[in-house]
């Protein structure tokens, strides 16, 4: 059918019905939302394992969907896919630890007294060096904090607590603790034991070192842990505890100091440790997805706003017995984000108006080994690392109520937070405190590499209120990172749509905002990470 055959008199009808007074909601994004979900966490896709088959096929799953909205390729090589090196690591036989306390050595049990991670960097470890206890092995000059101070640890091993930091908010404490590698590292060590309960008291040490250890390798070498440690070790807590015995101070009094909020300070340990290991190494690429919508003002166009969510998941279940289900589908972690991420990038497109700063839009890879696609584009950018000045992380939005407020992570940060209150307060949304301040979730999704590059970042987790509190306290106890996050949830598509559009109108403020987003003046993070940005008042 065509207009040339119509009569006037239908041409009017279609025409009045084709100019809406107002505004109406868009219906069908809720069933958009569940296109996406339904094929990115159905079982074809095997549960998007980095580097697997079937997160590749999500990945040009997505790129399809940016090329249909118009989006220009944003990867590598005028494609959409930027592929990140990556390796995996796992030990090649038994490696042997000994370790020498006032001149007598004891070949350690490995497994059970101690053990080591595979390294993507190192692939033969022979070494015999001294030990040195560096406190919880802090090195910041903006908190007055020097744990190396005095101390040599050049070519040597450092032991390190991995008890939260005294003294400091719980969200820095964690930030500090997971820097503990590249600061042992940066300082001339070469190896670190953690005195962790977590792996000491939890019986973990057999886990440590059998478990295979993935990362993203550069051409130089490079990981996302930095390239100078080549020992990460695990002792028993009898074998930690044994290190100190002719130290100026034993392991337990130090760390009940600690407890009670006061400062340790190191010393050099009596005791040396000698490792021979070797690791076995399987290289693989995985790709970002990264799609760009250019700006259209002039002088704020070759800035970018990033929008992201993780698209791989865990994978397929090895030990699953015939029968059972052996798939991680990741329905909420995280195919619902990139559904999200894909929703706001229609509406950026469709909009009829182009956003004044570019938009980026990033499905990231290697998120579950530990925010590693993430990782790879904040210090391997596709766009220079200077114009990227805000960025919207979408991870696990809990769709199965319908969300009437939202936790900001980053809101405090920066002026992303004015943002957020703006975008909220024209969808009736509220703006809740972090509701689980112990998990630190801050620094535990994709966009905490990008805060580290200086990009004031913000990320959203639906809320408590309307049923929220109840959702939550189920998913994560019997849902998060099983099988069971898949399909069979009653997921709440229109809840999706609502995410989509509140993500969606807290980038466009980015966006198009007179002032790019700034970190409050006196925040840790900003003062650290990008000191000679300027910063905005509170
Ligand atoms: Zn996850």
């Amino acid at each position: 059918m065509t207009l040339k055959r119509l009569s006037l008199a239908v041409l009017a009808t279609l025409l009045v019905g084709a100019a809406p007074a107002r505004p109406v909601a868009d219906v069908h994004a809720a069933d958009r939302i569940r296109g996406h979900v339904e094929f990115l966490a159905s079982d074809l896709l095997e549960g998007r394992d980095t580097g697997s088959r079937g997160h590749l096929v999500a990945a040009n799953y997505v790129a399809s969907e940016f090329r249909k909205l118009g989006l220009k390729p944003g990867g590598a090589n005028g494609s959409y896919l930027l592929d990140v090196p990556f390796r995996r690591a796992t030990l090649a036989g038994t490696p042997a630890i000994s370790v020498t306390i006032n001149g007598h050595t004891t070949k350690l049990v490995i497994g059970k007294d101690a053990a080591i991670r595979p390294s993507v960097t190192h692939r033969q470890v022979a070494l015999n060096v001294p030990l040195v206890f560096v406190g919880h092995g802090v090195r910041d000059a903006r908190l007055g904090i020097d744990d190396y101070a005095g101390l040599d640890v050049r070519g040597k091993i450092v032991v390190a607590l991995a008890d939260s930091v005294p003294g400091v908010p719980t969200e820095i404490s964690a930030h500090l603790q997971s820097m503990q590698v590249q600061t042992a590292g940066a300082q001339g060590a070469i190896g670190l034991i953690e005195v962790n309960d977590a792996i000491t008291a939890g019986s973990q040490v057999q886990r440590f070192g059998t478990r295979p250890v993935v990362d993203w390798v550069d051409a130089a070498g490079r990981s996302s842990r930095g390239s100078g440690a080549q020992a990460l070790v695990a002792l028993s807590s009898e074998w930690t505890e044994r290190l100190f015995e002719r130290a100026p101070r034993q392991l337990k009094a130090i760390r009940a100091d600690a407890a009670a909020g006061k400062r340790v300070r190191g010393f050099a340990l009596p005791a040396s440790l000698s490792v021979t290991a070797a690791s076995n190494w399987q290289d693989f690429t995985s790709p970002e997805v990264v799609g760009v919508l250019p700006g259209a003002d002039p002088q704020r166009a070759q800035e970018h706003i990033v929008l992201m969510g993780h698209l791989d998941h865990l994978g397929l279940y090895p030990d699953a017995k015939p029968g059972q289900d052996a798939i991680y589908n990741g329905a909420l972690d995280n195919a619902a984000g990139v559904a999200t991420m894909i929703e706001a990038a229609r509406e950026f497109a469709q909009s009829g108006k182009p956003p004044r700063r570019s938009v980026l839009f990033i499905a990231n890879t290697g998120e579950e080994y530990g925010l590693l696609g993430a990782n790879y584009f904040a210090s391997h950018p596709t766009v220079p690392a200077q114009s990227i000045v805000g960025l919207v992380d979408l991870d696990m939005p809990l769709l199965l109520y319908d969300f009437t407020d939202v936790v900001a992570f980053g809101a405090d940060h920066s002026t992303t937070g004015r943002a957020v209150a703006a975008a909220g307060a024209s969808m009736h949304i509220g703006l809740a405190p972090d509701p689980m301040p112990q998990e630190t979730l801050f620094v535990r999704s994709d966009h905490y590499p990008f805060v580290k590059a200086g990009v004031p970042a913000v990320f959203l987790m639906t809320g408590q209120a309307n049923g929220g509190a109840q959702s939550w306290r189920r998913f994560l106890a019997d849902t998060y990172h099983t099988v069971k996050d898949d399909l069979s949830q009653p997921i709440r598509w229109e809840a999706g749509a609502k995410f989509a559009e509140l993500n969606y109108r807290i980038a466009r403020n980015m966006a198009d905002a007179d002032q790019r987003p700034l970190w409050y003046s006196g925040d840790y993070f900003g003062e650290t990470y990008a000191p000679s940005q300027p910063k905005a008042k509170r």
